[in-house]
């Protein structure tokens, strides 16, 4: 906590609230500090002072007022309730048809908007270290606050990659420093075999993107260094997440296509082959050795039906499992869309011809695929805007994956419950975020909601969005964007952030183990200064 944005008070008795009401403030401490920098007003109780002039070192609880949230259709235990919400320090405390006010409560008018849980999105690059030009932890952040993500997950192709502790304990750091939202951090997986053990101790959610065909950030490594990965993080209990291209194919693809300036050519060269064959040996892979994996992004039929065979035992039962992952942009774009967007629909895997929707649709609604993740990969236009071969691999999406699902939603493709499943259950249950109480509404689970108005459907504008990328795949779209965001029981989007940076908790993963740290310093009452 810095201390130039705390003012010291006394004979303070009350303070606005966001919603401009007034509430008075219980006398916990005869000196409270107010802190100016974040909208809410929240009220902080000081329990270390050491010096008024040179304020160091406050340890502090924030205490906030409870929040009711009223007249809300939420969406609890599978299905839509007409009821209320209370939350008590950052928690779901209660559902019930009424919630008796007390006077010190903070009141959210749902006007009948949907609750849903927040987002939980566990493909992110948000790029920083080494790319913050493209995005950072703080936009990045934004960018899904506003589109109703409350958890996201990091993965590790920065420069320097997120490879060994170090990188992994700097980029915690920086995020910590500057997410509005909670977080996860993937490790990668290269050279460094040695070092996934710590890695894993140092909390990291999962490992990879593992990357077996060539993509952003020079990460691809071998089948046979794959394979001695997961029967590392087979060992560790955790989970790999395989980029699953394969390499040989994209090099023999991608010579038959040189030349070609064709926008579409791209997708040539990196033919459903090449990912059906990938996803294949990392299944065959997975059974042999009782490992886990989560398959990123697929993005064909091809895919879709070996995944679904595998989760019906066409590769024995060993005991290992393999989840799968679709993307928005291989959901709501094809390779037609080349003619509207060029070298900007360049990603891996890529755009794929406009049957293979139907096939993921199907995938997502059976059960074949578990998670929507946005893979959220930014690159400034100016970037994207070159050759195809050139241009670099990616696109936005970290905003834009909740409301196009809930249009999706609204056009009968896959049901809310389903979509709920996809983005905020499974997502919370595959990479272990339930053990923070994320994926849920649910009493004692963080208060992480998202406010819609599902009737509310508005057109995808990129100059409304916050990644630093300035521009959308998804522009002109119809799309149903958020009304509020809440986390942990803040308001952190309201038709505005209203967050302060670094308020974003590191959600270490299962196998995280504390290290002693030099002794904190000691809470102390105001009489000790
Ligand atoms: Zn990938």
């Amino acid at each position: 906590m810095e201390s130039h944005d705390l003012a010291l008070w006394t004979g303070f008795t009350g303070f606005t609230g966001w919603n401009g009401n007034q509430y008075p403030v219980y006398p916990v401490n005869p000196v409270k500090i107010l802190d100016f920098s974040n909208d809410l007003g929240k009220l902080l109780p000081i329990q270390c002072l050491r010096d008024s002039i040179n304020i160091i070192s406050i340890t502090y609880t924030i205490t906030m007022p409870d929040t009711i949230i009223k007249n809300a259709r939420i969406f609890y235990q599978g299905q839509i309730h007409e009821a209320e919400l209370a939350i008590e320090d950052g928690k779901v405390a209660e559902i019930a048809k009424i919630i008796p006010l007390n006077d010190f409560d903070l009141v959210i008018d749902a006007d009948n908007m949907l609750v849903l849980p927040g987002i939980i999105d566990v493909h992110v690059h948000f790029r920083e270290p080494g790319m913050s030009h493209k995005e950072d932890w703080y936009s990045g952040s934004c960018s899904a606050a506003a589109g109703g993500v409350t958890t996201v997950i990091d993965h590790p192709n920065t420069i320097p990659p997120t490879l060994d502790e170090g990188t992994f304990k700097a980029k915690q750091e920086l995020a910590s420093s500057r997410s509005i939202i909670d977080f996860g951090i993937n490790a990668g997986v290269k050279d460094n075999l040695d070092e996934l053990a710590s890695l894993w101790k140092a909390g990291c959610s999962a490992f990879g993107e593992i990357f077996l065909g060539e993509s952003t950030g020079s990460m691809t490594v071998e089948r046979d260094h794959m394979t001695a990965a997961l029967q590392i993080t087979r060992d560790l209990d955790a989970l790999a997440c395989i980029h699953a291209e394969d390499q040989e194919m994209l090099e023999s693809y991608g010579k038959l296509t040189k030349g070609d300036m064709e926008p579409e050519s791209y997708s040539l060269s990196r033919p459903n082959l090449s990912e059906a064959v990938a996803v294949a040996n990392t299944i065959e892979d997975v059974m042999a050795f009782n490992a886990k994996a989560h398959l990123c992004h697929i993005s064909t039929r091809e895919a879709v039906g070996i995944i679904r065979g595998a989760k019906h035992g066409d590769y024995g039962d060993s005991g290992g499992t393999v989840t799968a992952e679709a993307a928005p942009h291989h959901l709501f774009l094809s390779n037609k869309d080349y003619d509207r967007l060029g070298t900007l629909g360049k990603m891996n895997p890529p755009l794929r011809k406009r049957r293979s929707l139907q096939y993921l649709w199907n995938g997502l609604n059976d059960g074949t695929i578990d998670i929507v993740a946005s893979d959220h990969a930014p690159h400034t236009e100016a970037e994207k805007q070159t050759d195809i071969w050139s241009a670099p691999a990616g696109v936005p999406g970290v905003e834009t994956m909740l409301p196009l699902m809930l249009l999706a939603v609204r056009r009968n493709l896959i049901p809310l419950p389903r979509m709920v499943e996809v983005m905020c259950t499974n997502p919370a249950m595959i990479f272990g975020l339930t053990n923070h109480k994320k994926g849920a509404i649910w009493e004692g689970f963080d208060a992480d909601l998202v406010l819609v108005d599902t009737a509310n459907i508005s057109e995808v504008d990129a100059d409304k969005l916050h990644s630093k990328a300035g521009w959308s795949p998804y522009e002109g779209m119809e799309a149903i964007f958020p009304a509020m965001t809440i986390s942990r029981g803040e308001v952190i989007w309201d038709e505005g952030i209203h967050a302060k940076k670094g308020r974003g908790k590191f959600l270490p993963g299962a196998g995280y183990e504390e290290k002693t740290q030099e002794e904190p310093a000691a809470m102390c009452s105001i009489d000790e200064k």
